[in-house]
């Protein structure tokens, strides 16, 4: 997760009671560990995440047989359904037996976490929704900041908010979600008091990719600021993108398992319009902030995807990506740039469909980016691909929606 996503989650975890923690920021110590104790083979995030996770049980204050390590699962083609299944034997191999692994799943509606699976939903989702809203701030706000430092204060300040706000607001839910309204409502105020300088000729890049390496500032060598320190500005897909493909995803699959009309199939109708509804309540207090940066229903890019991706013989990220590079492209964006890290499929058929789709839309330069711990020139690569994209930018036939 983004770090923001990351403390949210806690947040919402300690609001139903859990004594939950976030892992420390990464850093040289996590890419240590992790190579020390994976064979390479592994893609990039799962060095990430071992590294980050056994460098918890380096502190004093950790009790290896009072920690429980929280790794999501899927089903699906990519090696992340492996995660925690490897985790728990690297932590057995490194004498860490006792420190369990809690992965819950979307299949079994999440009942390994018991009692707190509904509630978790509920409050993990509305936090995602939340800390999304604030990167989506931070990125909009940071580019055009008159005084350095500003918007990230403003960020930091309103996530503080967020997190205490939700940790202190009843669990019922009508009311925690005024609670996360109003915080959001702070958030906004915050952010519109950091002086901007308007320039409509802020080159606008689209930024796609494997979701774990595209928010993870550490692995992608925080390419989102250096794209900025280049005079950019950044879309940058979020977290709740993916969690809205997960629900499409179920749809489908009850449909082709002939379950249309089912139980199961009226579960997860109430639960999409519940959180539609939670999304549009946090939503609502940015309407104007979000004009022209409004983000597409998951089946408009899944459909826009279709020519060069069909959602029925490709899944994950690669689908996501390719639909979202559309959809940036045809609102304006001035490039693409796809994040993911070395090795990964996703990106690696991505990039093989990118030329054509960069001449179905006008020449829009995109580019892929792949990291695994050793990039050396990403600044002249993005200087470069700057370039490009300012040329394209000159000759757009594309117009970017009215903010
Ligand atoms: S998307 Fe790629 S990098 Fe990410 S977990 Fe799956 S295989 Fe690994």
């Amino acid at each position: 997760m983004a770090y923001g996503s990351g403390r949210a989650f806690v947040a919402g975890f300690r609001a139903l009671g859990v004594d939950a923690d976030i892992t420390s920021p990464s850093d040289g110590r996590t890419r240590e560990i992790g190579s020390r104790f994976t064979s390479g083979d592994e893609c990039y995030p799962a060095k990430v995440t071992v590294g980050d996770f056994l460098k918890v049980l380096e502190r004093p204050d950790v009790e290896p047989a009072k920690t429980v390590f929280f790794m999501p699962t899927a089903d699906g083609p990519c090696r992340f359904g492996q995660y925690a299944t490897y985790l728990t034997r690297i932590l057995e191999s490194a004498g860490y037996a006792g420190v369990q692994v809690l992965s819950p799943t979307s299949q079994d509606a999440y009942s390994g976490l018991g009692d707190l699976a509904r509630p978790f939903v509920r409050t993990g989702w509305r936090m995602l929704v939340s800390a999304d809203i604030l990167q989506k701030m931070m990125l909009k706000y940071r580019p055009r900041e008159v005084h350095q430092g500003d918007t990230g204060r403003a960020y930091e300040e309103s996530l503080d908010d967020l997190c205490r706000t939700a940790e202190q607001a009843p669990i019922h839910p009508p009311e925690q979600l005024r609670a996360l309204h109003d915080s959001m409502v702070r958030a906004r105020d915050r952010f519109r008091q950091v002086q901007v300088a308007e320039d409509s000729a802020i080159p606008q890049i689209g930024v796609v990719g494997e979701i774990f390496c595209r928010l993870h500032t550490f692995s992608n060598e925080d390419l989102v600021r250096r794209l900025e320190e280049y005079g950019a500005e950044a879309r940058l897909s979020d977290i709740t993108e993916w969690i809205w493909y997960t629900i499409s995803e179920q749809f489908r699959k009850l449909r082709l398992r002939g379950r249309a009309v089912s139980l199961e199939m009226a579960g997860a109708w109430i639960r999409k319009k519940v959180q539609h509804k939670d999304e549009q309540v946090l939503l609502e207090p940015f309407a104007k902030d979000f004009r022209g940066y409004e983000e597409p229903p998951v089946d408009e890019l899944l459909e826009l995807a279709r020519p060069y991706l069909p959602r029925d013989g490709a899944f994950g990220e690669m689908v996501l990506s390719i639909g979202k590079a559309v959809y940036l492209a045809r609102h304006g964006a001035d490039g693409i740039i796809d994040i993911s890290p070395f090795t990964c499929m996703n990106g690696i058929v991505c990039e093989a469909i990118y030329p054509r789709l960069s001449r179905d839309l006008g020449g829009i330069p995109i580019r892929s980016f792949y990291f695994d711990g050793t990039q050396a020139d990403l600044d002249r690569d993005l200087g470069v691909y700057m370039e490009l994209a300012r040329a394209y930018q000159r000759r757009k036939r594309f117009p970017r929606p009215q903010a």
